[in-house]
């Protein structure tokens, strides 16, 4: 199944180390209340209208072809002269998303860095992800992998010949916590991650730090965890841009 990927982002310094790409998937099997990506979620591809940056023009309705119901098909945000328009989501063959992803190759090589792929929850596609992770290994592009961690190990097994990095999310340690911040439970995340660290994988947590959820003695123990099993740790900042881009995504609707 080739996933809907709503976002490329070229020489990102954020994803892992050195300059990277970052293709983002659309689809993800959590639901946390934090999210900035609303626009990742579900993993169709999903119109936004930015009410505030709409003119007026009309050119969207001039250009658009439905009848009943939006299909989709982009033709508004294509045209829309004030960008107040955006369709998340497009497919892209490997050999396509390959060749954007290489034309940076320079860049990884000279900085240490590669390709991440993210999301959403990347691992949900883990054929296709394997797919374009063997053809950046074959051509010397150093692969992140950046998950969440909550899918059957099979998921896993597919990608793990081909990744040289897990970015690996960790919310919460204690289930309650988890459960009642992302929706689910946190056993076989940190079941896979277990068993990631057993395998000798080259991993860095990461923590997006939630004021009031994870930031007070949730985060000291998450801190310890790492410590204790010699991971490299990273902080996420939080910020509100979820919320917003919620708002877009409704008024397109
Ligand atoms: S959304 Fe874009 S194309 Fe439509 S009226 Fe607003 S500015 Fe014009
Ligand atoms: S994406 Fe939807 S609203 Fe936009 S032009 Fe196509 S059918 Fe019309």
């Amino acid at each position: 199944m080739i996933p809907y990927v709503f976002d490329i982002k070229r020489a990102s310094t954020v994803d892992g180390p050195g300059v990277r790409t970052a293709v983002f998937f659309k689809g993800c099997n959590l639901d946390c209340k934090w999210c900035h990506n609303p626009e990742s979620k579900s993993p169709g591809p999903e119109l936004a209208l930015m009410t505030e940056k709409c003119i007026g023009c009309g050119v969207c309705k001039e250009v658009c072809i439905k009848t009943d119901s939006c299909v989709l098909c982009g033709e508004c945000a294509e045209n829309c002269p004030a960008d107040a328009r955006k369709l998340y989501g497009r497919k892209y063959a490997a050999d396509e998303l390959y060749k954007i992803i290489s034309a940076d190759i320079d860049y990884y090589s000279a900085t240490g860095g590669g390709v991440t792929f993210s999301g959403g929850e990347c691992m949900l596609y883990p054929d296709f992800l394997a797919e374009i992770a063997e053809k950046c290994a074959a051509g010397g592009i150093s692969v992140a992998i950046d998950t969440a961690g909550s899918l059957p190990w099979s998921n896993f097994e597919k990608v793990l010949p081909y990744a040289s990095l897990f970015l690996y999310d960790v919310k919460a340690l204690d289930p309650e916590l988890h459960r009642k911040g992302t929706g689910a439970d946190n056993s076989l995340i940190l079941e896979n991650l277990e068993k990631l660290i057993g395998l000798g994988k080259y991993i860095i947590i990461r923590t997006p730090v939630i004021p009031g959820y994870n930031d007070g003695d949730e985060l000291e123990r998450i801190k310890k965890y790492c410590t204790d099993r010699g991971l490299k740790h990273e902080l996420l900042p939080y910020h509100a841009i979820g919320e917003s881009k919620k708002a877009a995504l409704k008024a397109a609707k």
